[in-house]
């Protein structure tokens, strides 16, 4: 065991702060990542005020951070995938039983033995495990993965949680050429979202509620974009959508979007609202739509997602802060003032 530096919340009410905390020693198929860059996705926010009590409660303190790029250090003797000096990336897993048929079937985000990146109870050390707001992480070669060297690192963090989350429902429900794709929320998941549909080559349209976003949804890919407060504009498009990806992390009015769907279409909840939404059942029996839900994406799918990007040179647009600043970017992730992820520079770790 050794001690890494951290960021802690103790309480759904307190600033993270500066702590230390226990690593592994790294074990004969395990990896020791020196962490980079780590993103800041709604989720931990979501996680650090115990906003998702009741379906997974808080342990304090929690570390959060599943978006995590960094240089490996150290790997047992069994590894085989990476060396010391790689650029590693690690996502919202760390460890699934291997043996279910999820996990079979290459969905190890499904395994009900699945080990979360942070408040998952922790096999090795006990207590729950900590996430990527530290300078160090030991995790099983299964579930890190290799980074394209041409992509910048800081921007390349956001693919792990905020990349696989868009890409897996949209490879699963077929956005590709000719399909219309909407995505509602320009944030941190929805601007991955805007990306990777532009990239599939679908038509993209935008729902956003914030007119100021316009300029930046089309500079990212989108073919048009609709204020979703604007009851004409949404009107305009009504039954018209294959394919709707919602991300959006608060309580919001879902019936509109389903509307918006045509025969068969189907909308995929990644957002993830603490309260349950209402649906309209008239919405999903007039044209047999569908509504379904999507978790991160599994290990092979990541690596799918990231050599993706890597050949079409797509990384989030990140605005790059030390740690220092994370309780600030946090009240800002919440006014929508970021664009379009934080990415934090472990860097300014070390002088703590
Ligand atoms: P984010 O950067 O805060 O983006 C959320 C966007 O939703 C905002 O930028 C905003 O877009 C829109 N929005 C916020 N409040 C709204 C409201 N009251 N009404 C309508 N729109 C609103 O968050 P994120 O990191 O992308 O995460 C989004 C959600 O996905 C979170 O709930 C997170 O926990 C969840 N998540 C799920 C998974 C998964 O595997 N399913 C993985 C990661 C994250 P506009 O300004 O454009 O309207
Ligand atoms: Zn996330």
């Amino acid at each position: 065991m050794y001690n890494a530096k951290a960021y802690s919340a103790a309480s759904a009410t307190s600033p993270l702060a500066r702590t230390t905390i226990p690593r592994r020693d790294p074990t004969e198929r395990d990896v020791q990542i020196e962490i980079l860059f780590c993103g800041i996705c709604h989720s931990d926010v979501h996680q650090v005020r115990n906003e998702w009590s009741g379906v997974m409660p808080t342990v304090y303190p929690i570390v959060p951070g599943h978006e995590i790029v960094g240089r490996v250090t150290k790997v047992g003797a069994a590894v085989t995938k990476h060396k010391p000096g790689d650029l590693a990336g690690v996502g919202c897993m760390v460890d699934s039983d291997g043996t279910c048929p999820e996990c079979k079937a290459g969905l190890e985000q499904y395994c009900p033995n699945l080990t979360l990146t942070f408040n998952s109870p922790d096999r090795h050390l006990g207590g729950v495990t900590y996430g990527g707001y530290s300078d160090s992480i030991v995790v099983d070669e299964r579930f890190v993965l290799r980074i394209p060297s041409k992509l910048n690192p800081a921007g390349t963090a956001p693919l792990l949680c905020a990349g696989i989350t868009t890409y897996s429902p949209m490879r699963h429900w077929g956005v590709t050429k000719g399909k219309k794709v909407g995505v509602v929320g320009l944030g941190g998941l929805g601007h991955m979202g805007v990306k990777l549909a532009h990239a599939f080559g679908a038509h993209t349209v935008v729902f956003t509620t914030s007119p100021k976003k316009k300029e930046d949804a089309l500079r990212l890919g989108a073919d048009e974009v609709v204020v979703s407060r604007n009851a004409d504009e949404m009107q305009k498009h009504a039954g018209s959508f294959d394919f709707i990806l919602d991300t959006v992390s608060a309580e919001h009015d879902i019936n509109a979007y389903l509307n918006l769907l045509r025969r068969d279409g189907n909308i995929t909840l990644v957002g993830a609202p603490p309260k349950p939404l209402a649906v309209s059942a008239f919405g999903l029996i007039m044209r047999r739509r569908s509504l379904s839900g999507s978790n991160i994406g599994g290990v092979a799918e990541t690596q799918e997602m990231l050599d993706f990007c890597g050949a079409h040179n797509i990384t989030a647009d990140a605005e790059v802060i030390p740690i220092q600043k994370v309780n600030e970017a946090y009240e800002r992730l919440l006014s929508s003032n970021v664009k379009y992820r934080f990415s934090i520079d472990m860097a300014s770790l070390k002088s703590e």
